[in-house]
């Protein structure tokens, strides 16, 4: 006999928190996916404890659409019942009863506190429902150890052990949002802002916001300032006043404490910054309240909800009962099981430190991306240009800055926060506009030139902005001449080359590695801080502005698909930019649930389109109009040279024989983003400043030992769950498709067979394997045929 499908149960609870939906979307088709029966609990643990209707089996389409939901759609509620044990043993009972194999629970500490206090006592549950006779001993059989798995959704980012939480990005997001715009305002009057944000326990949202727009000053429970938090506050305001900055923000966590664990109000402090006989500044307070909860999903959200709601199901599956019982965590790019008892425990314990005053401790029990983000703020923001802690002066370095390739999001904050750390430290930050072939033409040009020193108030207002304000340029060094580029280098006495670009920069710094035994001028530190929207350099998982990038696709796919709704039914095919990496593509792909991606790697062919073609027929075929939306295939621009998104879009209506339309759609620059994501921001700012320390490691006028150390020439890259620096002749030799302008091994490969379970995508005929990378001996040849674009 066939044994009966598994059931398998998946809630929200707590405070809602944008990508619930995402996650609820990806538990139910992965579930079904894999053969079991999905559910959803409605209401959070309320739903739990009273059953009946709460309870619901849930089928493939009735998802369809809830990536660009904001909120949560099974609701949740805040359940006292289940605070008690009376409350939890009802709850036991209705999961058996409704023979609920497992239970996925996405919620905040609060509602993690819960799942695994269940847990823990469900054993005693079950005896006590069979010593009771509420159920029989043949009842419980199966249901001896409960299955559970948590997926920390909250805007707080409050949850230990995880480097972010479904919903933090899109609240930071509406933060930073909102802070931009306060910020002109605040500019046009030349007044102060006090802007309070969420956070009782968990200072995550001010000190990111504080990150990514550059804020003068914060406020964070863990980490309370000095004994006189207000003398030093005003310091640095006046400090800022005096070097001619025309407005001030300062961002206060909801739960703001000092020292002695008083709490600070936004009025507190907004009394300090007006006083008559201090300051004097002309402020206001904003709290910003619920609208952090709101709105859809970022790109970030849906992509992390939706991989962790997919790792939930395998993990509830692969469980046995000496398994302890796991939540979902994300640690910088990797998706890992955790243990949910420890997460939990220390989750509280920050709590805890908080409260007694151990602030180190707090610190310390928070993510390594926490403290991380804390020190670039302070290196950032808190810029000493006269006093500080300098380097020694035989230390101090001439440091050039350029941008290579095309403008990406987090740019500008890159060089704002490298810039900032320069004149901390004492070296001389210098900007070079227009990329390599700016260097090489119009460094003598007048009045400013190509090349000139970077100014502190200049570069401060750069924290938000898009683009490239010190311009970028494709040229390659070898194209603009070496000789004359390796010249300037001496000519200017830089010690170092700090490089923001795409995969134009990569292949530069290679360029002057190889140059290097010609121009010994050119043996100085270079390193490469990967900013493209393709994120396509070899050596990182991440570059500056793909979460921008990805933001804008998907905000442009929920456009086009609502736009569907007046006629129901159509199909928009839309090309997606990325050059020979379908890494963009595949990404907005899973954020708004494509039909189908079509990547460079593994090209078009007819049968695909034909398998493709098909399954939307029979789509339409069944579609009774639940969901007005439309559908989306999304193509990359290289994809193949043949089948254009409009060739596409033409086979699908002549296929579609009237009984459905296509159009298709092409964003185009829309794609770089206006204001780059808090994402680009943030971690601009924290790699930069780590790619000048690493750059300051090696000290002025390093000529020999730089030429033969391997990092001397490097990338900095978020490759798993570590910030790493990979030399670049490692990377040459072995990770690079030159042809293709793409590493040789895509880290988000395995993403595509996801996007096509849970976009309903049927098994197509896979194209013959193209060349999609080269091996390392042709690596040379490889090289020296490539064309530049
Ligand atoms: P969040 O999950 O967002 O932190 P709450 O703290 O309000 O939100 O928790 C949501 C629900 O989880 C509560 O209403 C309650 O039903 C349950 N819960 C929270 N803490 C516990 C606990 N210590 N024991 C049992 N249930 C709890």
């Amino acid at each position: 006999m066939e044994s009966p499908k598994k059931k398998i149960a998946v809630m929200t609870s707590g405070g809602d928190s944008p990508g619930m939906n995402g996650i609820v979307r990806a538990v139910v088709r992965m579930a079904i996916h894999l053969g079991c029966d999905a559910y959803c609990v409605y209401e959070g643990y309320e739903g739990l404890v009273q059953g009946g209707k709460y309870i619901r089996q849930m089928e493939w389409h009735e998802v369809r659409g809830w990536l660009s939901e904001g909120g949560t759609l099974i609701g949740t509620a805040r359940c006292k019942a289940f605070f008690e044990r009376a409350g939890r043993l009802v709850a036991a009972k209705n999961m058996i009863l409704n023979g609920i194999d497992a239970l996925i629970i996405a919620g905040g500490d609060g509602s993690l506190t819960g799942a695994d206090k269940f847990r823990s006592e469900w054993p005693g549950l079950v005896e006590e429902l069979v010593a009771t006779g509420q159920l029989t001993a043949e009842q419980v059989e199966p249901y001896k150890h409960l299955n559970i798995v948590g997926i920390v959704g909250s805007i707080d980012n409050d949850m230990s052990g995880t480097d972010a939480t479904v919903g933090a990005y899109s609240a930071l997001s509406r933060v930073c949002e909102m802070v931009d715009y306060i910020e002109a305002t605040a500019y046009s009057h030349s007044r102060a802002f006090v802007i309070e944000v969420m956070g009782r326990h968990c200072g995550w949202l001010a000190l990111m916001s504080g990150v990514a727009t550059g804020a003068d000053f914060i406020f964070i429970p863990e980490r309370p300032r000095s004994d006189d938090w207000q003398a030093e506050m005003c310091s640095t305001v006046r400090r800022h006043r005096k070097l001619g900055k025309r407005k001030t923000i300062v961002i206060i966590a909801e739960g703001a404490i000092d020292k002695e664990g008083n709490k600070i109000t936004a009025n507190e402090v907004k009394d300090l910054l007006a006083d008559p006989e201090g300051l004097k500044l002309d402020t206001r307070v904003t709290t910003l309240g619920h609208v952090q909860r709101g709105g859809t999903a970022v790109a970030y959200d849906r992509m992390l909800s939706t991989l962790q709601g997919v790792e939930a199901v395998k993990a509830v599956l692969e469980a046995t009962p000496e398994t302890p019982t796991c939540f979902i965590a994300i640690n910088e790019n990797k998706i890992v099981r955790k243990n949910l008892m420890e997460a939990v425990r220390d989750t509280k314990e920050v709590a805890n430190a908080v409260m007694a005053k151990d602030f180190a401790k707090a610190m310390d029990l928070r993510d390594h991306e926490f403290l991380d983000q804390y020190k670039s703020y302070i290196m950032s923001t808190n810029v000493h240009l006269e006093d500080g802690e300098k380097v020694a002066d035989a230390d101090k370095m001439r440091i050039a800055f350029i941008n290579v390739g095309a403008p990406a999001g987090g740019m500008n904050a890159a060089i704002r926060a490298g810039v900032a750390y320069c004149l901390s430290r004492g070296h001389e930050p210098i900007a070079i506009h227009n990329g390599f072939a700016g260097l090489a033409r119009h460094h003598a040009d007048a009045p400013l030139g190509a090349v000139r020193s970077f100014d502190w108030l200049e570069v401060d207002g750069w924290a938000s902005k898009g683009g490239s304000e010190i311009g970028t340029n494709r040229e390659l060094p070898a194209d603009s001449g070496m000789e004359i580029i390796a010249n300037l280098v001496e000519e200017y006495r830089f010690d170092a080359l700090f490089l923001i670009g795409g995969f134009e920069a990569f292949h530069a710094v290679s360029q002057l590695r190889q140059a290097r035994d010609e121009f010994p001028s050119l043996c100085i530190p270079m390193c490469i801080l990967p900013a493209t929207i393709s994120n396509n350099v070899p050596g990182t998982e991440y570059s500056l502005g793909s979460d921008t990038c990805l933001n804008e696709l998907v905000n442009y796919c929920d456009k086009i698909k609502q736009s569907a709704s007046a006629t129901r039914r159509r199909v928009f095919v839309i090309e997606t930019q990325g050059g020979k990496s379908g890494y963009i593509a595949t990404l907005a792909g899973l954020g708004v649930g494509a039909s189908a991606v079509y990547t460079p790697e593994e090209g078009i062919t007819l049968d695909m389109l034909a398998a493709d073609v098909n399954h939307l027929k029979d789509v339409f075929k069944k579609d009774r109009g639940q969901s007005r939306a439309g559908r989306l295939l999304l193509v990359n621009e290289k994809a193949s040279k043949v089948y254009t998104a409009k060739l596409i879009a033409d086979i699908i209506r002549e296929e579609a024989n009237e009984r459905f339309e296509s159009r298709d759609s092409i964003p185009g620059h829309v794609q770089q983003g206006g204001v780059p994501s808090p994402m680009d921001r943030c971690r601009a700012v924290r790699l930069a400043i780590k790619c000048i320390q690493h750059i300051e490691s090696f000290g002025r006028r390093a000529q020999n030992k730089v030429k033969h150390d391997p990092y001397s020439t490097v990338v900095i890259g978020i490759k798993g769950a570590s910030v790493v620096f990979t030399p670049m002749a490692e990377l040459e030799a072995t990770d690079t498709d030159w042809p293709n302008r793409r590493p040789i091994s895509s880290h988000w490969a395995g993403l595509r067979d996801i996007v096509d379970i849970l976009g309903g995508r049927p098994p197509y005929p896979k194209p013959e394997r193209k060349l999609s990378g080269v091996r390392a001996k042709d690596m040379k040849r490889g090289l020296d045929h490539m064309s530049v674009e």
